[in-house]
C-alpha cells in the first residue's frame, strides 16, 4: 500500500468480564470459579482507512482492573507512533515496551506488565495483518524468513538458539508450504477439547460430553484433575470407557500438585491410557518437571501456558523438562515473543501444542499454529491445538471447528475484535450485564 504520515491516535481499554463462575465452565482445580475476562486494547488511527489494532490479554476476573491499569502505563509509548513503521516492523515497538527501562522493573519480563505488553503488540500485529488485507497465520507465513528473524529478541536465547540457526530453521520451514496451505485451507488444523473435563461436572455430564467429543471428530480430549485422587480415578476410567481405545486422553492439574504427589498421582491414573499430564506442578519449576517427566513416562509431560517468556521455555527445553510446549497467545509479549518459543521448539525437536480456551485464546492461536505447521515445523503429527466451546459468539471472526480441526481463518487480522454489543454488555461493572447485578454477586 502507499506510504501514509498516518498515527496512533488513541489506545482505548476495557475491563471486560463474563460470568462464566455461574456454570462452573472453566473450573479446575487451581481455580474453582473463573470468570473468564479479558483485559482489552483497541488502538486507533487516523489513516482514515477504517482499520483498528484490536489485542487482549486473559484473566479470570478480579485484578482485571489491574491487568488493564498495565496496558494504560504503556499508553505513551504508542500515541503518536507512525502507524506504516508500527507495522512494517510490530518487533521495534515489541523492544520498546519490553526495554522501558522505568517499566522494566516491574518484571522484566514476566507477570501483569508483560502481560499488557502482549496485549499491546498482538493489537499491532491485528492491525498490521488488516492492512495488508491477511490472515495473520497467511501474513506472517507470507513473510521473508529473514523479516521473521528480526521480530525475534534473541537476548538470553543464542546458548540455545542463535539468529543464523533460525534463519536456517525458517529457510528449511518454507520447503513445501504451498502443498501444505492447500491441506490447511481443505483439511484445517486438528484439535483437542477440554469441554468435557471441567472438574466441576458431573460423572452423567463428563461421560455424555466426551462420547459428543468423539462423535464430533475429535481424537483427544483433556480432563481437569488434582482436587480429590480417587475421584480421577473414576472419572479418567469413565472418560476413557466412553472415547474407547483410539481416543487420546490427557489431563491437566493446574499446577495443583507437590513433584513427588505429581509422580504418585499420574502414575495412579496411567492405567486409564493418559497421552499428557499437563502442568503438573508449580510453573516455575522446571527441574521438577524434568523430575517427574523421567518418572512418568510414557506418560509426556506438557506445559507453558504460564510460562513467563522465552527464557522460561528455552530452560524447559534444555533441561528436557517437556514433551509437549503449549505456547499461550497472550501470556508472553505477544506475536514476536511467542514466534521465538515457536523457534525453539523446532530446535528441540518438541511439538507446540497451544495453549487455548479463556476468553479468545482459540482465536488468537489458531493463527500461530497454523505459521508453524506452513513455514517452521512443517508438520501437524503429534500437534493439536486445544479447544473449549464457550464465549466463541462474542467474537467477530470466532473460530470455526469442522470435524475436529480448525478451519484456516479468511478474515483479514488475528481474529481478535470482539462484538461492540458484547463489549457494552460484559464491560464491568457498568455494562448492562453487571450493572443489574447484586454486589454479592459481582466478581470483586
Ligand atoms: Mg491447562
Amino acid at each position: 500500500m502507499p506510504p501514509t504520515s498516518a498515527r496512533v491516535t488513541a489506545v482505548d481499554t476495557y475491563d471486560i468480564r463474563f460470568p462464566t463462575s455461574r456454570e462452573l465452565d472453566g473450573s479446575d482445580a487451581m481455580n474453582p470459579d473463573p470468570d473468564y475476562s479479558a483485559a482489552y486494547v483497541v488502538l486507533r488511527t487516523d489513516a482514515g482507512d477504517g482499520h483498528e489494532g484490536h489485542g487482549f490479554t486473559f484473566t479470570i476476573g478480579r485484578g482485571n482492573e489491574v491487568q488493564v491499569a498495565a496496558i494504560e502505563a504503556l499508553r505513551g509509548q504508542l500515541l503518536g507512533r507512525p502507524v506504516d513503521g508500527l507495522c512494517a516492523d510490530p518487533g521495534t515497538l515489541y523492544r520498546d515496551l519490553t526495554g522501558d527501562s522505568q517499566l522494566r522493573w516491574l518484571g522484566p519480563e514476566k507477570g501483569v506488565m508483560h502481560m499488557a505488553i502482549g496485549a499491546v503488540v498482538n493489537a499491532a500485529w491485528d492491525l498490521a495483518a488488516k492492512r495488508a488485507r491477511k490472515p495473520l497465520w497467511r501474513f506472517l507465513a507470507d513473510a521473508e524468513p529473514e523479516w521473521i528473524v528480526r521480530q525475534v529478541d534473541f537476548r538470553h536465547l543464542t546458548d540455545a538458539l542463535t539468529p543464523e540457526e533460525a534463519l536456517d530453521l525458517l529457510r528449511r520451514g518454507r520447503e513445501g508450504a504451498r502443498a501444505r496451505r492447500g491441506r490447511l485451507v481443505e483439511r484445517g488444523y486438528p484439535a483437542y477439547t477440554t469441554s468435557p473435563g471441567w472438574l466441576g461436572y458431573d460423572d452423567d455430564k463428563l461421560t455424555r460430553l466426551a462420547a459428543r467429543a468423539v462423535a464430533d471428530g475429535f481424537r483427544q480430549i483433556k480432563l481437569k484433575v488434582g482436587a480429590d485422587l480417587e475421584d480421577d480415578v473414576r472419572r479418567c476410567r469413565l472418560a476413557r470407557a466412553a472415547v474407547g481405545p483410539g481416543v487420546r486422553l490427557a489431563v491437566d492439574a493446574n499446577q495443583r500438585w507437590e513433584v513427588d504427589e505429581a509422580i504418585r498421582w499420574t502414575r495412579a491414573l496411567a492405567g486409564s491410557g493418559l497421552y499428557w499430564i499437563e502442568e503438573p506442578t508449580s510453573p516455575d519449576d522446571i527441574l521438577g518437571h524434568a523430575a517427574i517427566r523421567r518418572a512418568v513416562a510414557p506418560v509426556k509431560v506438557a506445559t507453558g501456558e504460564h510460562a513467563h517468556n522465552r527464557i522460561v521455555f528455552k530452560q524447559l527445553l534444555q533441561a528436557g523438562a517437556v514433551d509437549i510446549v503449549q505456547l499461550d497467545a497472550a501470556r508472553v509479549g505477544g506475536v514476536n515473543e511467542n514466534l521465538a518459543v515457536l523457534l525453539l521448539a523446532a530446535r528441540f525437536g518438541v511439538p507446540v501444542c497451544p495453549h487455548a480456551g479463556g476468553v479468545g485464546l482459540c482465536e488468537l492461536v489458531q493463527h500461530l499454529a497454523m505459521f508453524d505447521y506452513l513455514a517452521v515445523s512443517g508438520t501437524t503429527e503429534d500437534r493439536v491445538i486445544e479447544y473449549v466451546d464457550h464465549l466463541h459468539d462474542h467474537f467477530l471472526d470466532p473460530v470455526v471447528i469442522k470435524d475436529g480441526h480448525y478451519t484456516a481463518p479468511t478474515a483479514p487480522g488475528f481474529s481478535a475484535a470482539m462484538r461492540p454489543e458484547s463489549i457494552a454488555r460484559y464491560t464491568y461493572p457498568d455494562g448492562t450485564y453487571w450493572a443489574t447485578q447484586d454486589d454479592k454477586e459481582r466478581t470483586a
